[in-house]
């Protein structure tokens, strides 16, 4: 029943909207430009060996083990043991199925909190594992009025009371997004502490998706897992398709103790067996080579140039946004944007109310397609981001030039 009442996801829903009026597309966050040389060919040599064509052991590969080991033994400053600490799966997406599969008992009325804007694929997860989500919304705290004026992701807070407040008897996990799709925030080491300190006091396991800790633009990204008392209780996810642009290889991964990796990795097991062998094998080559090549970095000021691209044009076209910090996701505010009384909308637009209606309208009007974030609300905070539309700018220069000279239409 989750799944028929659900009908479209919005992913495609929006895709095949922007589609059918050839609009510029920034909704859906995949990258509109190829992957670097280097991970392609990593992968077409990886493909062409012999033993990369069957089943990797359900753990991952040991070359790609090794590989994430050392990178996340750098990132969290401890040494993660790539036997008992990690497991790799078929993207992020399938690392935090199989973490609420592996922690969340059905018929239980098990709780898990999940921060609002809230990633589309948690709620259902975690009721596919047998969970209740208990939301706990963001609140923009400034001075400024964001439907006139630019402000920062940092300005989006979460308030540590009414976190304590949503933690019940019941209360298992606390799921956090930093750096945060969409809003582009990248939790600070202050907000982390707080957030660390109701897990510890409820004894909550933290399920930390972190698959944009490569993607920060003049801000340090800290793992929770780094914090005292938190290793131990924290399960940090990562992304091969983020870290190097290839969104549809599904390749990702979860570290952290021993004690929860087990589990989880059964879950793995009995969810999708095992994740592909050839491009487990391309990305650890990838892995080992970005190191040498300095790729993250460069990486990073890429998307920092996209970033402000985006900036410059919604400034230019004068609809205030979020500034992101992190991640390639950027929230514009369309407040000001005035929809037609008699505006005509098909019914699946229609059924999904106002902010679904705002993003058709940017389509069809301004051949710009964006996410409606209304999508990563509970029913009950959806009013929070009504005016809003989310733009990805994980494309080309092409795109985001074309995006720009439309949202003109907006002067
Ligand atoms: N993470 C990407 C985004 O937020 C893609 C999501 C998806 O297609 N499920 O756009």
């Amino acid at each position: 029943p989750l799944y028929a009442a659900a009908g479209l996801d919005v992913w495609t829903m929006m895709n095949q909207a922007a589609a059918s009026v050839g609009a510029v597309n920034l909704g859906q966050g995949y990258m509109s430009f190829p992957p670097k040389d280097f991970i392609t060919r990593a992968a077409q040599e990886a493909l062409a060996e012999n033993s990369h064509n069957q089943y990797a052991p359900p753990r991952g590969r040991p070359g790609l083990l090794e590989q994430v080991g050392a990178r996340f033994s750098r990132l969290l400053g401890r040494d993660i043991d790539p036997g008992s600490e990690l497991s790799v799966h078929a993207g992020a997406n399938e690392a935090l199925l199989s973490a609420f599969t592996a922690f969340l008992e059905h018929g239980k009325g098990e709780e898990v909190i999940l921060i609002e804007p809230a990633f589309d694929q948690y709620t259902p997860n975690v009721i596919m594992a047998g969970g209740r989500p208990v939301y706990v919304p963001l609140r923009v705290r400034t001075t400024k009025d964001p439907a006139r004026e630019v402000v920062s992701s940092s300005d989006w807070k979460l308030d540590p009371a009414e976190l304590e407040a949503a933690v019940s008897s019941k209360t298992r996990i606390l799921v956090l997004n930093t750096p945060h799709n969409p809003v582009g925030k990248v939790f600070t080491r202050e907000e982390l502490e707080e957030i660390g300190a109701v897990a510890q006091r409820h004894n909550l396991l933290v399920i930390a998706d972190e698959v944009y800790e490569h993607l920060t633009y003049g801000i340090e990204h800290v793992s929770i897992a780094t914090l005292p008392g938190m290793w131990e209780r924290t399960i940090t996810v990562g992304s091969a398709g983020k870290l190097f642009g290839v969104t549809g290889w599904r390749v990702g991964w979860a570290v952290g103790p021993a004690s929860l990796i087990a589990p989880t990795l059964s879950a793995h097991t009995r969810i999708v067996f095992t994740t592909n062998t050839p491009l487990q094998e391309g990305i650890a080559s990838a892995l080992c080579l970005a190191h040498d090549n300095d790729f993250f970095n460069v990486q990073r000021s890429e998307y920092e140039r996209r970033r402000n691209r985006l900036m410059a044009a919604l400034d230019d076209a004068g609809l205030p946004y979020v500034v992101p910090d992190g991640a390639y996701y950027l929230l514009a505010n369309a407040a000001s944007i005035k929809i037609p009384k008699d505006y005509e909308f098909p019914s699946y637009i229609e059924a999904r109310g106002y902010n679904f209606k705002l993003a058709y309208f940017f389509i069809k009007e301004f051949g710009v397609s964006g996410i409606p974030p209304t999508e990563f609300y509970s029913d009950a905070h959806k009013a929070l981001a009504v005016d809003y539309i989310r733009f990805a700018f994980c494309k080309t220069d092409e795109v985001l030039e074309e995006a720009a000279r439309r949202l003109q239409k907006l002067k």
